[in-house]
């Protein structure tokens, strides 16, 4: 998932307020409380006050804008959507609940609705470019999904390039139909809804995700494999596979507040049996980074920072998965919701000093 909405909360209602018309310029906003609420994080309290004040005000389209906004900070797609929709039925003139509903469904993985939501929000805000290029980068994504063959079934929505990548797309179905009931078991999650996949050209991984150059894979509600150069080992191939899946099953588990190095480090660690290559790379590194300052993705970090960032986060999760066991689920369910990592590891007995000492330990920490 990309930067979370909720910084500049309210600098961006009070500009939309007084843009709006000059009627609304006159306007107070509504349930200050809540967009203050979400501007400090608090996504739930947020959420709650829009609920009640909407209760009062049923037809008020930014209340229903604010759901909305909390209601994806919270990682409910669904229900985010449903808001903005209304918000945007209620106000079809309403450029900043259009773009919104746009982003919600592009992460959602509905890109008919987000282009068609954000053309709408372009036509409104035609100065906007930030909005404009986000338009043409979608646009063209979805002419390249248009020109793959797909290959459907229960879980897995398989989209690659016909012909040249027939055996590709075979081989990525049933390396996915096979990793999800074992990663299934170890985090104890089984996502029901149906995974999209797609295979790109390197080039057109690039384009689309903007990813780093050293990146072979990416997951954000849909999980993209850039299958040209690197992945030609088909070894190498089912790792990312693997290790995307990793990150989808995460997120189906815990939407939000994993930190980067447990979703990494988790990926990293299950997508094969063969550990030896992290313990070689901090062996061959100098620094290690805490985890506490690998809370975010990897993607700023240059190939090699990425690669001992990538170790170390293995070799945590390596220790996590022998400390947790059968209840590493439900530890990824308590951080999701927002516990912090100590007082989750405590509800599952395990000590934080010792998992912190053993990962130490492990990495040659002393
Ligand atoms: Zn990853």
């Amino acid at each position: 998932m990309g930067a979370l909405p909720g910084v500049r909360v309210l600098a961006c209602v009070l500009a939309l307020m007084g843009a709006a018309s000059p009627a609304a310029a006159q306007r107070e906003v509504p349930a200050p409380e809540g967009w203050a609420a979400l501007q400090d994080g608090d996504a739930a309290k947020a959420a709650s006050i829009f609920r009640q004040e909407l209760e009062r005000r049923p037809g008020d389209p930014y209340l229903y804008f604010g759901a909305g906004w909390a209601a994806y900070v919270l990682g409910r797609q669904d229900a985010a959507i449903s808001a903005l929709k209304k918000a945007v039925e209620i106000e079809p003139r309403f450029p900043q609940a259009l773009a919104m509903l746009g982003e919600v469904a592009y992460a959602a993985g509905d890109i008919d609705l987000a282009i068609r939501s954000l053309e709408k929000a372009v036509k409104l805000s035609p100065r906007d470019r930030r909005l404009a290029q986000q338009l043409e980068r979608w646009r063209s994504e979805s002419a390249v999904h248009e020109s793959l063959a797909e290959k459907t079934g229960v879980r897995f929505r398989i989209l690659y390039e016909g012909g040249t990548q027939q055996a590709l797309g075979d081989r990525v179905s049933r390396v996915l139909e096979n990793a999800y009931w074992t990663i299934g078991k170890t985090l104890n999650s089984y996502p029901s809804e149906t995974l999209t996949v797609i295979l790109y050209t390197d080039r057109q991984f690039q384009d689309i995700t903007r990813s780093p150059a050293w990146a072979g894979g990416g997951y954000d509600g849909r999980i993209r494999l850039a299958v040209g150069g690197a992945l030609k080992s088909p070894a190498s191939l089912d790792r990312v596979v693997v290790h995307e899946l990793v990150h989808a099953i995460v997120a189906n588990t815990a939407p939000r507040n994993i930190p980067g190095w447990l979703h990494e480090g988790l990926a990293s660690y299950l997508e094969s049996n063969d550990h030896a290559w992290s313990r070689a790379v901090i062996r061959r590194s100098g620094t290690v980074y805490p985890l506490e300052e690998l809370t975010d993705g990897f993607g700023g970090l240059d190939r090699d920072s990425a690669l001992v960032a990538y170790a170390e986060s293995e070799i945590a999760a390596e220790v996590l998965c022998a400390m947790a066991g059968p209840n590493l689920g439900v530890f990824l369910q308590m951080v999701g919701n927002g516990d912090p990592l100590d007082q989750a590891l405590l509800a599952i007995r395990v000590q934080p000093d010792a998992f912190r000492a053993e990962w130490g330990k492990r990495i040659g920490l002393r």
